[in-house]
């Protein structure tokens, strides 16, 4: 059955995903179970995390809730969403800020317009001075915020960022995981980010989706029911953190 997001949520910016499935076949090879009845649900302006092994469906999952990719089973209702690709996807012949900006320019803003549009959310992400760089000129850190910029200014209620923040330096990733808490604070969304760092999904998420290895299930689900500001390193955050691990040990390696 194809699977994608309702055209109009039943409930705000909900998103409801029941029992997926989704088995990769091609002609060459085994079949590959990606996805085996994976269920969750993300409820208006809140920030799930799904955190899982290298390889167990995340990204398959996200491409799913974007309509990119049908499953073989399962149901997909929610709002509709920008994607921020785990690779970052820029155009090579658009400079940096014409990158950042081509959601609005999708939407129909002229190029003047949404260059303008775009401006201030770029330089809150630290690429001031690079607006006429190409991307082959940004480094890989550089190049996910332009990537991240794009996907916040797509306006969408529903975002899935898949890793975004997977290619950062230390620091720099800490500073984009506070700087993207204290903004969907400031104005909510709903949010399914996908992270293979059990911190950081804490950090940042309300709740915490625990997938097996391939074919991805789900093992467990963490309430985070802690204050914000959160830094990775409080006891807090540490004893989830550990929590999360434990579920993850205790898989085993799926089939
Ligand atoms: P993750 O994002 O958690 O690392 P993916 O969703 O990318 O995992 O992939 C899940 C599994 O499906 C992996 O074993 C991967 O090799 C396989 N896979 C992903 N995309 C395809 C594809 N287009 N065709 C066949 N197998 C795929
Ligand atoms: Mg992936």
């Amino acid at each position: 059955m194809p699977v994608r997001p309702a055209a109009s949520p039943p409930a705000g910016a909900e998103l409801r995903v029941e029992d997926l499935g989704l088995t990769y076949r091609s002609e060459r090879g085994e079949p590959v179970r990606a996805l085996d009845g994976v269920s969750l649900r993300a409820r208006p302006g809140e920030l799930v995390a799904v955190v899982g092994p290298s390889g167990c469906g995340k990204t398959t999952l996200l491409e799913v809730v974007c309509g990119l990719r049908d499953a073989d089973r399962g149901t997909v209702a929610g709002p509709p969403a920008a994607l921020m690709p785990q690779r970052d996807l820029l155009l090579p012949w658009l400079d940096a800020l014409e990158n950042a900006a081509l959601s609005l320019r999708v939407a129909g803003q002229r190029r003047g317009a949404a260059r303008e549009g775009a401006r201030e959310l770029f330089c809150e992400l630290g690429l001031d001075g690079f607006e006429h760089a190409r991307p082959e000129e940004l480094s890989g850190g550089m190049r996910q915020r332009v990537a991240f910029a794009r996907t916040l200014l797509s306006g969408k209620q529903l975002l899935c960022l898949d890793e975004p923040f997977a290619g950062l330096d230390a620091i720099t990733r800490s500073e984009m995981q506070q700087w993207l808490a204290r903004s969907l604070q400031a104005e909510p969304r709903t949010v399914l980010l996908v992270t293979h760092d059990v911190e950081e999904a804490i950090v940042l998420g309300d709740r915490v989706i625990v997938l097996s290895r391939r074919p991805g299930r789900v093992l467990a689900e963490l309430e985070v029911a802690l204050p914000r500001p959160r830094r990775a390193g409080h006891a807090a955050v540490a004893e989830l953190r550990a929590r999360a691990l434990a579920e993850l040990a205790g898989a085993g390696a799926g089939s």
